[in-house]
């Protein structure tokens, strides 16, 4: 047909101008195609997959869309708008008088508004969905996206109570397309997604990708609280800024996309905000233009760290930071992801090792892991589920079993963790791959440390590891009680 055939030249033309991408990766046409074609889509795929890209360019093709997404994401707003989009979000930070011209524009009947990103908070609150109602009836809301989707999920590891009432788009508008983006949901949490929403599972186009990353390396380091695992990573560090320096050809061609050799863009994720600063002065003081970023820290400061690291200025190669750090930030040069110690679940180790080499090129995703640790963050699950249970107490029948789901829910992911973490007898991204639902075995080339040095994961592991008698007798003593998450 000449008009499908238009269409499709429309992509191709708005990828180029307003994107500056040469091609599409393999998949992203036909999601978009599906969106523009009005149809609902779920679409999961791993973090490197561009999955933003699929409802920003239909906002722009589309014209007259707005697009609450449901996941904060200062980061895309900025970067649509040095593409010369309009864009807008409304969130905690935004000035009242910003936001009143934004609700203002989206209702007069011709917004310049494409997309609106919105927290799901802000979607609860009745006086945001008298406005829906009036963009709608002047046929203004052409889509409905959701990002991070999995956080809908009960089952998933990262609810928000705020996701419940998000069925209301579908109830009011059920003409308005919608768009689910995951990267992580195995077949249980697509499920509830699609539930929550109330979608139609017969009418819904589901694209899902592996969650296979080949560039990625997948290593475990061992530690103990007897020692002090900070040396090991400087030394891992250092090595690899002298692949980087040594090598002319790297260095010439670093230089000529405008990137320093001496920097080596990372993330530490340590899951307490006292670590992020100590550890930041640490490598300071060790040469490491490090910055700590969590939510304690002053907004300004938080905003410069963000700012430097993502144009690769000087002194802001490393960030060190709680889980909070990296949702929605197009960042394609991360080159590595450590977490500090054993994180909350696989689902969160998946999603924030993924911020690694998202260009194509090789990244590194270190997990130190210590038994103390593992130990430490059951405890504090325990200590989470124990604040919750007056709650428990007082919710019956569905209510309770929904809330009884989620804990054994979170339990079984920092078990899948654990169990990924002690496992010497096979390859870390099939492990990754099968948690996932995944039959096929993914494609592992010496990326990980068993594939790479499966002897030497085993004696590493002894050697670093404390014993689980000397565990056991510290959980009997109540060693692990004292820390606190953020
Ligand atoms: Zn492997």
């Amino acid at each position: 047909m000449p008009g499908k055939k238009k269409a499709q030249q429309d992509l191709d033309f708005t990828l180029r101008r307003v994107f500056g991408k040469q091609s599409f990766r393999p998949l992203q046409r036909e999601v978009i195609t599906a969106a523009l074609d009005r149809e609902d889509v779920f679409l999961q795929a791993a973090t490197s997959f561009g999955k933003s890209l699929c409802f920003q360019l239909p906002a722009i093709v589309d014209y007259g869309i707005i697009s609450p997404l449901l996941a904060l994401m200062n980061n895309q707003v900025a970067s649509m708008r040095a593409a010369n989009v309009k864009v807008a979000t409304i969130n905690s930070t935004t000035p009242p008088s910003a936001k009143n011209a934004i609700l203002e524009d989206l209702q007069c009947g011709h917004p310049l508004t494409r997309l609106l990103y919105v927290t799901p908070e802000f979607c609860t609150l009745d006086h945001f969905r008298k406005i829906l109602r009036v963009i709608h009836s002047q046929r203004e809301l052409s889509r409905i996206a959701i990002d991070e989707a999995h956080c809908i999920s009960e089952w998933g590891h990262d609810f928000r109570p705020s996701f419940k009432s998000l069925s209301f788009f579908k109830r009011e508008f059920p003409d308005v397309p919608m768009m689910c983006l995951t990267a992580t949901a195995t077949a249980r949490v697509r499920e509830d997604i699609i539930t929550t929403l109330a979608l139609d599972p017969a009418k819904l186009k589901l694209f899902t990708m592996t969650t296979s990353r080949p560039n990625l390396h997948y290593e475990v380091r061992f530690k103990s609280d007897e020692e002090d695992h900070y040396s090991d990573f400087l030394a891992w560090l250092r090595a690899a800024h002298a692949r980087r320096t040594t090598n002319p050809a790297r260095a010439d061609q670093l230089a000529a996309l405008n990137q320093r050799a001496d920097n080596v863009p990372g993330i530490i994720y340590t899951l307490f905000r006292r670590d992020c600063e100590s550890l930041a002065a640490r490598l300071r003081a060790d040469g490491i233009g490090a910055k700590p970023y969590h939510a304690g820290l002053p907004h300004t400061e938080r905003a410069d760290a963000l700012a430097g690291w993502v144009e690769n200025r000087a002194g802001y190669d490393v960030i060190v930071a709680t889980t909070a750090f990296g949702m929605g930030i197009d960042k394609e040069n991360v080159r590595f992801v450590v977490h500090w110690q054993i994180p909350k679940s696989l689902e969160g180790f998946y999603q924030e090792a993924g911020r690694a080499g998202r260009d194509g090129k090789a990244g590194v995703c270190i997990l130190y892991y210590g038994r103390e640790d593992r130990d430490r963050a059951a405890n504090m699950m325990a200590r989470d589920n124990a604040r919750r249970e007056p709650a428990f107490r007082e919710s019956v029948g569905a209510g309770a079993v929904v809330q009884q789901a989620q804990v054994m829910g979170r339990a079984k992911s920092l078990q899948a963790l654990v169990a990924y973490c002690e496992n010497t007898a096979g390859c870390r991204h099939e492990a990754i791959a099968k948690y996932f639902g995944e039959q096929a075995k993914p494609p592992c080339e010496w990326a990980c440390d068993w594939c790479k040095d499966a002897v030497g994961l085993v004696r590493r592991k002894e050697k670093g590891l404390a014993s689980e008698e000397w565990c056991s007798t510290q959980r009997e003593m109540g060693t692990y009680t004292v820390n606190e998450y953020d």
